[in-house]
């Protein structure tokens, strides 16, 4: 009810209602138009929540225009706009038990007698409505308003897990939710802070900023996935309840998520909240909560709407997932590019099933906007449930004493002065001899899809690159035992191990070391693109930009930065020296790994976890191999391909090593992880 000793008078409450929808309107702005929010979900649903409580007291208040009326937001230019014969609705929230059992009371009232409903998982992405006629994809269209979404059928035609022809040739629109896996979100956050780009706020933003976008393309490269759930009409399905329907979706071919349940009771509807709350972190999406909807299809119809909202369904959102620790220290570090990035380094917190100690601050006006400072309490949680993030200081708990953070003017590696570049947020190293970048595009030049060196990672490439054994990529062809030996830690078996690796990457097929290089925009499947279209490296570098360009529509971005890379003379003596160290510069044809279906290192591997892993849960880690093709054992036998050994590994460790079987630190895993996603 509404609180009126906040609000005594109607006067007080017409400014306070002013207030809010002002405040409301400029996040929703943000949020829905922008893709850019500037506060956390739940600072949003507690002003929202108050705005509601106030209307509900004085009703009076309500206008059309209210947040509270309203759905979503508006039509980006550039998109043709599509009205929704049906609308397209919000949900209703709740976020306690006590809340959701009025909902199912307030169902049950309305109808006469008990109702079964079905839960299902609320997923963190952007609402999508799907034509088809007579079997075939026709349009499809983002809610927009409710009334009025925009026309992005050009775009969804890219996402894998959308059928472009249906198993049945019916005329019907399909609706549900497009969404960025967590591997995909946080491989997308990680490049766009590389190339000093903003990052996204969560899987949501990502997936609303990927597909409200007017290049194709750009959709095609960013792992969208979909799950469909509902049907503006449900005449041409056979199905009439909710479950039935999700299951008839999916023989239709589409992508339903299978964690739906049908619970014929509050206890029932209760234990499947508890399960994924628990089981939220292991997810391989993210999700906010939990959507709980009057199963029967003729009693959804019967129920009816809100002009925002269904009276039969509800969403019932979990708390925030938050952690107050101590800010420690802010470390700036310059990556392959020469971003240099701020990480907060923390009092070690435990947070949605992993020890969090670091988070990205990604650039100056991210650590100016959350205004963080040494000696700070930060409240901790995971965007998207898996990227570490701090949302807020705990300002009661500020020291007296403690000072703005400090941004640094020079190169923290060669202490260049930095630069802000047009139309970028991060603070760059433009030095190409820093120390700290060519150190990481040594450890980019060995990495899995790159040129593969087993067993050239950063702590060898840092010794080598400190004294003087390498300085760039055509030393390591030069390297030999003797020098190796030199390093700490490598013994004889280490050193012939490491040379026959950098000997067998002389014969990678030109698309590795195109992407090895490191040249801007070129990531591997574009390298893969050019090396097929060239053949040898003296054909690319003779090549016009527009034939670049042309390459299964690349563009000008990459044709530009390409043609400003094989334009440098200090890039030709390069490319001379590797000639000379025998480094293959052509193309050898499609390779096995190119011919699969899926591309990821771990397909078709079998592989053992063991140990504790800080970063994952092990369920999340399971998830993720499985999702990329390779079986997850518990036991470790001759016929394991790879253990994966977390802190205080045991029994399965030794036996791989007694079977001499690879093991990998959870670093090496994860760094594998985000190759994979950039692949
Ligand atoms: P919503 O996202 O809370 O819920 C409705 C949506 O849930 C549907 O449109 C659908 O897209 C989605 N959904 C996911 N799984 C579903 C399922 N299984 N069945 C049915 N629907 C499912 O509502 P909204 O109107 O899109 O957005 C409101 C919310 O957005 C607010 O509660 C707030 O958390 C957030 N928001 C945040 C800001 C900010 O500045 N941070 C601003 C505006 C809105």
């Amino acid at each position: 009810m509404a609180d009126k000793t906040n609000a005594t008078d109607v006067t007080q409450a017409t400014e306070e209602v002013t207030a809010l929808r002002t405040q409301l309107n400029e996040w929703r702005r943000q949020y829905y138009d922008e893709d850019a929010p500037n506060v956390e979900d739940d600072v949003y649903d507690r002003q929202y929540a108050r705005l509601v409580e106030l209307e509900q007291a004085y009703p009076q208040l309500v206008t059309p225009d209210s947040p509270t009326q309203l759905v979503g937001g508006t039509v980006r230019a550039g998109f043709t706009k599509v009205t929704h014969a049906i609308p397209m609705l919000s949900l209703g929230d709740v976020f306690s038990q006590a809340e959701l059992k009025e909902f199912t009371e307030r169902v049950e009232q309305n109808v006469g007698e008990p109702v079964d409903y079905n839960c299902e998982l609320k997923i963190d992405g952007l609402a999508l409505s799907l034509r088809y006629e007579e079997g075939v994809l026709v349009q499809g269209a983002t809610r927009g308003n409710g009334t009025i979404g925009e026309d992005i059928t050009a775009n969804i035609k890219t996402i894998k897990s959308i059928p472009q022809k249906l198993t049945r040739p019916l005329t019907i629109e399909v609706r549900g939710e497009c969404y960025m896996p967590k591997a995909a979100f946080a491989a997308l956050n990680e490049r766009r802070e590389a190339a000093g780009e903003p990052v996204f706020a969560n899987p949501r933003n990502a997936a609303a900023g990927t597909l409200r976008q007017l290049d194709s393309r750009v959709v095609a490269e960013r792992q969208l996935s979909t799950f469909m759930y509902n049907v503006a009409d449900y005449e041409p399905l056979t199905a009439r309840t909710q479950s039935e329907m999700l299951t008839e979706l999916a023989d239709l071919g589409f992508a339903t998520n299978p964690d739906f349940k049908v619970a014929h009771s509050m206890a029932d509807i209760f234990s499947y909240i508890d399960r994924y709350q628990n089981q939220r972190a292991d997810l391989a999406y993210g999700i906010d909560g939990i959507v709980i909807k009057a199963n029967s299809l003729p009693l959804q119809r019967s129920l009816g709407a809100t002009v925002k909202v269904p009276r039969w369904a509800i969403a019932f959102k979990f708390p925030p997932d938050e952690q107050p620790t101590l800010l420690l220290e802010v470390e700036w570090t310059v990556g392959r590019t020469g971003v240099v990035t701020p990480t907060a380094v923390m009092e070690p917190v435990q947070l949605a099933g992993t020890t969090v100690a670091r988070a990205s601050l990604h650039n100056p006006d991210y650590v100016a906007a959350k205004d963080v400072r040494i000696g700070d309490t930060v409240l901790l949680h995971k965007a998207g449930d898996i990227i570490p993030e701090i949302s807020a200081v705990d300002m009661t708990k500020r020291p007296k004493d403690a000072e703005p953070l400090v941004i640094p003017t020079t190169c923290p590696s060669c202490e260049a002065p930095l630069v802000h570049l047009e139309d970028e947020v991060a603070l760059r190293c433009i030095n190409p001899k820093c120390p700290a970048q060519v150190q990481e595009g040594l450890v980019h030049f060995a990495s899995r899809n790159a040129m593969n060196i087993d067993g050239l990672g950063p702590r060898i490439i840092a010794q080598l690159y400190t004294n003087h054994l390498v300085t760039d990529v055509a030393d390591l062809y030069r390297l030999t035992t003797e020098q190796l030996l030199t390093l700490d830690k490598v013994k004889d078996k280490s050193a012939e191990k490491l040379l026959t690796a950098i000997d067998r990457s002389r014969d990678n097929s030109l698309e590795r070391l195109l992407f090895g290089l490191g040249i801007r925009h070129v990531g591997a499947k574009v390298a893969r693109l050019i090396a097929q279209h060239f053949g040898s490296i003296e054909a690319l570098m003779g090549a016009a930009q527009e034939e670049i360009a042309e390459i299964d529509s690349m563009g000008d971005v990459i044709a530009d930065a390409v043609v400003q890379y094989f334009a440098s003379e200090e890039v030709h003596t390069l490319i001379t020296e590797l000639q000379e160290v025998k480094v293959n510069t052509t193309y050898q044809g499609p390779s096995v790994e190119v011919a699969e279906e899926s591309n990821s290192w771990f397909a078709g591997k079998r592989v053992v976890l063991t140990g504790k892993l800080t970063s994952f849960t092990r369920g999340d880690a399971t998830q993720w191999l499985q999702a990329n093709g390779a079986t997850v054992t518990g036991s470790v036998s001759k016929k394991t391909d790879l253990v994966i050994a977390g802190s205080d590994a045991g029994s399965k460790l030794q036996k791989a090593q007694q079977l001499d079987i690879t093991v990998w630190d959870e670093a090496q895993f994860s760094e594998t992880m985000r190759e994979d996603a950039q692949a």
